[in-house]
């Protein structure tokens, strides 16, 4: 039998109390510990069991506790500092960046993201990359940029984890109750639902739109699970990184072509859109249909409009982790969206093709979003030049280091990640700009005031509550298998508060190598034995549900730390989200990482550890990499960054290594104590890695580096576009089309250096020569010099290359270039001559994939 209606039943907050509703419905509580212990205060174990969740608890608070704090003149005092607290941040205004020309309160970059993990009470993360999106909203908060976000409401989110108990992961889907939750359903003028239709494959989905508030940013989320869906739709949003590959395509058209048109239906127009990895491709197509049918422009006008005004991260250096799909899945869905269009499919196609005649290539969601974005990055330095080798097919021609996509590293956002207690020093020393200003190296050169006695005490305590918490979940985890209560018992007793303890949390993928640490086992059981110089490891993590060799991994690890001589200081806690991401961050000494290099496109998990006075110690892979190059004295690494065939050799080295670095260097400096029992080099080691690391990986420096080199240039490249009816794109486009007619056409002759029998370092070689522009202009052409040492192939080992000046114009379609180059050191050097397209709206003369060498 089903209900007639349903409401919701709310509690009656007495009238003194109806802020905390204010204070419950945004997520700025999860890095404003003001708001957040108004909550916390009330009742710690409450709070706790609504998973920190502000909605569920005040529905659960018995309306006689209510009445008590409604009198309670301390408490409702605290409410008043808490809702000012919040009304200052809403309100500030003001922002370091002028999008000239955008209304005031107007959105003009929408971020896209499949997965986004901002609090622990909105499960619709499953890792890395939604903390990512959700640490970018939150310094977009922080910084005021005009910025809203796109996701999907997940029903059950990603799989809640358990173990059996021999230690074989299990997954489980909890339902979530929107209702309950700090979400809220978008309305229109008239007070309904905002839903709007979706064609998917001739049937029509309908989608609802939630609203998320994450301090000034509001970050929308579509839902199918409405009953106007036939039960298949309904489906679409329940989980993430569920269901076959149709259902991911769903879930992406979703995603992409849903979000621009949620935008629309919400009343948005922003100018700009950032891609958070290629599962929001479709949303480039989309807008070019938009533009097409609204503005009235041509399929290449709107091409030029879109790419200009978007943004593309790609977040994954594993050919496989990108997703595919075969064209035969697509075509009921895309055919006839293509004929909208006026392309035929085959031309479609080869939007999401590497080589676009390659008939038997799948449409890949990675090769659209980079075809339609001209600000393409990865997400380190190491990843940008990872990034670059695995896509320059799309660019064919270029070397590999002209492949347009650049980077810019990840960064944590600092006050959700530190430690109450850590902040707290941070204010009283550093003062508190750190959380307004974390970028700034003035703020973390501070570091150094903060007593070693202070900054180790803090660690410890923070250290010691990690003990507590794991303990805890342990024996719940003990419990839940039914173990004997002997063992259960012994739960209260694992770990040592003041050992030296080592952090291992992540995604149990292949790449991370979680088993690199249990291969040589009794080399590890000897490092535990030592009750001297004591070392204890905390692991977690999750594999994904079809990955039964990252299952085995998790296996294995949780049979050794049942093992007797393990089970006091090894120990494995289940279901990895952010609260014992949070825990283990900010309590352990070491944060072990061991990606097999260069797969590791960023990490941010270390990140985290470094804003809370943690040593890392890790491969040199994607953060780390950059990190340890600055300064090798900031931490340890696994390996010298070499590059292995043989991975199994490699991993056996780089094992060796490690179990070699924790018995000599580690473990002896962590128990180096002086007076006091401080760790002295350590702490300098802690101090230094906070002062140079601090103002750099951060999500305030990530998002005005966002800002900088991305969303202000491409907001303007569309105001430019965009006025007088689009001239500027169509302008752009016709441009685009002329120079493709001509470019082949193009020579280039007489290349002639002003030869000296003997050549010498820094001694300037003057280059010239003679090139035929078919009818373009030297306004629409860059000619440069490329030029540098010559290597034993006969390749260029490494390139400069320098733009040359058109000197004459020789007729007949003829002009003189000249410019010159500088060897800049001793041995074979060599040059060659090519031209590139040239335009004011083009950020990069790379981005349209045209250039001519020199024959
Ligand atoms: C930070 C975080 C991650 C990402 O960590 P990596 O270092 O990128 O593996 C994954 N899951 C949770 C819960 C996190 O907090």
């Amino acid at each position: 039998m089903q209900p007639l209606r349903v409401y919701s039943v709310v509690p009656r907050l007495p009238k003194q109390l109806n802020e905390l509703w204010d204070l419950a419905y945004n997520f700025l509580f999860v890095w404003n510990n003001d708001i957040a212990s108004i909550f916390s205060s009330i009742d710690q174990t409450l709070w706790r069991d609504c998973q920190q969740n502000p909605v569920s608890f005040l529905n659960h608070l018995p309306q006689q506790q209510l009445e008590e704090l409604a009198n309670d003149d301390f408490f409702v005092q605290r409410l008043k500092e808490a809702v000012k607290v919040q009304k200052g941040y809403l309100s500030r205004e003001g922002c370091s960046y002028k999008f000239e020309g955008a209304k005031k309160g107007d959105s003009v970059v929408a971020y896209f993201s499949f997965e986004y993990g901002i609090g622990l009470s909105l499960p619709i993360y499953s890792g890395g990359l939604g903390i990512l999106a959700g640490d970018h909203l939150k310094s977009a908060s922080d910084l005021n940029i005009p910025l809203v976000g796109i996701g999907l409401c997940y029903q059950h989110g990603y799989f809640r984890q358990y173990m059996t108990q021999d230690g074989w992961q299990q997954e489980r889907y909890p339902s979530h109750d929107f209702e309950e939750m700090p979400i809220k359903p978008a309305k229109d003028e008239a007070g309904e639902d905002v839903i709007f239709a979706l064609d998917m494959k001739g049937e029509e989905l309908k989608v609802k739109i939630w609203y998320v508030q994450v301090g000034r940013v509001t970050l929308y989320l579509l839902d199918t699970n409405i009953s106007d869906n036939p039960a298949h739709f309904r489906a679409i949003t329940a989980r993430l990184y569920g269901g076959d590959l149709e259902m991911r395509l769903w879930q992406e058209i979703l995603l992409g072509i849903g979000g621009v048109k949620a935008l629309a239906a919400l009343g948005l127009e922003p100018s700009v859109i950032h891609m958070n990895e290629g599962h929001s491709a479709f949303a480039g197509l989309e807008r070019i249909r938009v533009f097409m049918t609204e503005q009235g422009l041509s399929f290449e006008a709107a091409m030029e409009m879109v790419a200009s005004s978007s943004i593309f991260t790609t977040h994954t250096p594993v050919p496989a982790g990108n997703d595919r799909f075969p064209a035969d899945l697509m075509r009921p869905y895309f055919e006839p969206y293509a004929q909208t269009m006026g392309l035929a499919y085959k031309v479609f196609l080869a939007l999401g093709r590497e080589e676009p005649r390659n008939d038997s290539e799948q449409f890949c969601m990675t090769v659209l979003a980079l075809k339609l974005s001209r600000f393409n990055n990865g997400v380190s330095i190491l990843h940008g030049h990872v990034s670059r080798n695995m896509w320059k097919k799309v660019w064919p021609q270029y070397p590999v280091e002209d492949v347009p996509i650049g980077a810019i590293t990840n960064g944590v956002h600092m006050p959700t990640w530190v430690a109450t207690d850590f902040s707290l020093l941070f204010d009283r020393y550093l003062g508190p700009n750190w959380r307004e200003d974390p970028d700034c190296t003035r703020v973390w050169r501070q570091t150094d005031n903060i007593p070693d006695a202070e900054l180790w005490r803090t660690h410890e305590r923070l250290r010691e509550r990690l003990v507590d918490f794991v303990r805890k979940r342990l024996r719940k985890q003990l419990l839940n298998i039914g173990a004997r209560r002997k063992e259960i018992e012994l739960a209260d007793e694992v770990l040592d508060p003041r050992a030296l303890t080592i952090g291992f949390a992540r995604r149990f993928a292949t790449y991370k190598r979680a088993g690199l640490l249990l291969r040589d086992k009794e080399r590890l059981i000897r490092l535990l034995a030592d009750t001297k110089h004591p070392v204890q490891f905390i692991f977690a993590g999750k594999a994904h549900p079809q990955d039964n060799e990252g299952k085995k991994l998790i296996q294995d690890l949780i049979q050794l730390c049942r093992r007797e001589e393990c089970r006091m200081s090894m120990v494995f806690i289940e279901d990895y989200d952010m609260k014992i991401a949070n825990y283990m961050v900010q309590g352990c000494d070491i944060w072990l990482n061991t990606p097999r290099r260069p797969l590791e496109a960023c990490g941010t998990s270390g990140m985290k550890a470094m804003a809370n006075g943690v040593l890392q110690f890790s491969t040199p892979d994607g953060w780390w990499d950059e990190a340890y190059l600055t300064d090798n004295s900031l931490g340890w690494a696994i390996g010298r960054r070499e590059d292995y065939n043989d991975h199994e050799y490699q991993d056996f080295v780089e094992s060796q290594t490690l179990y070699r670095v924790l018995e000599n260097d580690i473990i002896p400096e962590f128990y180096d104590r002086g007076h006091g029992s401080l760790p002295r080099s350590w702490i300098a080691k802690v101090k230094k890695a906070l002062r140079i690391l601090g103002p750099e990986f951060n999500a305030n420096r990530m998002v005005e580096d966002y800002t900088e080199k991305a969303y202000l240039p491409a907001f303007s490249n569309y105001k430019t576009m965009s006025q007088n009816g689009f001239q500027g794109a169509k302008d752009l486009a016709a441009w685009r089309m002329d120079l493709m007619t001509k470019w082949s056409s193009l020579k280039v002759r007489n290349i002639v250096s002003e030869a000296h029998t003997d050549m010498y370092v820094e001694e300037p070689i003057i280059i010239s020569a003679e090139v035929y522009l078919n009818g373009l202009t030297t306004g629409d052409v860059q000619v440069e010099i490329y030029a540098g040492p010559v290597g034993q192939d006969g390749g260029f080992v490494s390139r400069k290359t320098v733009v040359m000046n058109a000197e004459e114009d020789l007729g007949s379609g003829w002009h003189l270039y000249q410019g010159e180059v500088l060897p800049g050191e001793a041995g074979r050097f060599g040059y060659t001559v090519r031209i590139l397209p040239k335009h004011e709206l083009l950020l990069d003369p790379h981005s349209l994939g045209l250039i001519y060498w020199a024959q």
